[in-house]
């Protein structure tokens, strides 16, 4: 029996290897290694794919995330809202500072927060709220900018699974005060490497930030403010330019594939994925809520279907947390998505026959 990866991050990369290798020699041949031209071009490109104004490129999603808050002046006494199912850098990039992240169950169905939840949680010391797009697919952002605005917060997106998604038509990264993404590589866009970026409409902020990630310095040898060493290098700058070429093209096979899974899959029980009103999703991951997740994981893998947990353990729940009191609390979407939650393969290069084999097993799960 074939056997169905939950992701496969090298047959993306063969699928461009020349242009890869191409882009390899070029730097190689450059002699320039860090903050160079292919930085350069690669934070215009983005920035335009982005419809953002500037783009600056960093070592990670969680320096990017983390940058823009220190850059927002947010640190001890701030509380900053962020969901309670998300990967742990959302939370860290706020704990980094000295803030406190203050958890927000998501809705149970498009696994995304809502505003209308979130203004519950504001009190004087908030500071900002963070929205995760999670597994690709935007929140509800003209609702979160109208209440960003009310209570006079920023608004962070972290976008580290959505590039490219839309809201009303409006690209993610270009929908608050600021973006943080990631290029890890299983990201919709990835490098071979770390790599992040931050994406904003704010020229002061822009230009704190592009001095903050190296050193504090604009000019080389001046530091003006303290600032640390986060920077996206010209090797990955060069694959990353190669690899947007071809984000589109990718994502929409992601749709394809997903909705493939929507139409397809008919199985009482396993639950699908919701896709909110005016939300065009890039399925960073399909993720389905199944009830007795071991059983349901050990069949898939009988069938020759591979599959992954994205979390196993809710964000307020996690060792770090532990000794802190207000994270004991029970936060309830978030305990029983934990539990529930199982990612199907998917990924651009699955085959149609790879599709077939998943749609077919998990229409025979039976517990
Ligand atoms: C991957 C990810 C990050 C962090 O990105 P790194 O590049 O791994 O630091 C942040 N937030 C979310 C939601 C992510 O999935």
């Amino acid at each position: 029996m074939n056997v169905v990866p939950c992701m496969d991050l090298k047959a993306g990369n063969l699928e461009i290897a020349t242009d890869l290798n191409s882009a390899y020699q070029a730097v190689f041949n450059s002699g320039w290694y860090i903050l160079g031209q292919e930085l350069a071009s690669f934070e215009a490109e983005f920035a335009e794919y982005c419809d953002a104004k500037f783009c600056i490129g960093v070592g990670n999603g969680l320096d990017a995330l983390h940058l823009i808050l220190k850059a927002m002046d947010i640190g001890p006494g701030d509380e900053v809202i962020v969901p309670t199912n998300t990967f742990i850098a959302t939370w860290f990039a706020v704990s980094l500072t000295g803030a406190t992240p203050v958890p927000l169950d998501p809705d149970m169905h498009t696994h995304n927060i809502k505003a209308k939840d979130a203004e519950k949680l504001i009190n004087e010391r908030t500071k900002a709220i963070i929205v995760v797009h999670l597994y690709g697919q935007s929140c509800e952002m003209d609702e979160f900018r109208a209440l960003s605005q009310q209570f006079n917060l920023k608004l962070i997106e972290d976008a580290a699974q959505a590039h490219g998604s839309t809201y009303r038509g409006k690209k993610v990264g270009s929908l608050g005060d600021a973006a943080g993404f990631s290029f890890y590589p299983g990201k919709n866009l990835g490098a071979l490497g770390d790599g992040g970026a931050i994406t904003t409409n704010s020229e002061v902020l822009a230009e704190k930030l592009r001095s903050m990630r190296s050193y504090g310095s604009v000019k080389k040898y001046h530091h003006d403010i303290a600032g640390v060493n986060s920077r996206l290098d010209e090797l990955q700058a060069a694959f990353l330019r190669v690899k947007l070429r071809r984000l589109d093209q990718w994502n929409e096979r992601r749709r394809f594939i997903a909705d493939r899974y929507l139409k397809e899959i008919d199985n009482k029980n396993v639950i699908l994925p919701v896709v909110a009103e005016g939300v065009v999703p890039v399925w960073h991951l399909f993720v389905v809520r199944v009830k007795n997740r071991d059983e349901v994981q050990a069949f898939l893998k009988h069938k020759g279907v591979e599959t992954m947990i994205h979390y196993p353990k809710a964000a307020h729940l996690q060792g770090a947390y532990s000794n802190i009191e207000m994270y004991q609390e029970t936060h309830a979407v978030a305990e029983l998505l934990q539990d529930e939650v199982l990612s199907l393969p998917l990924y651009p290069q699955m085959t149609d026959e790879q599709v077939n084999q998943v749609i077919a097993a998990v229409n025979q799960v039976s517990c």
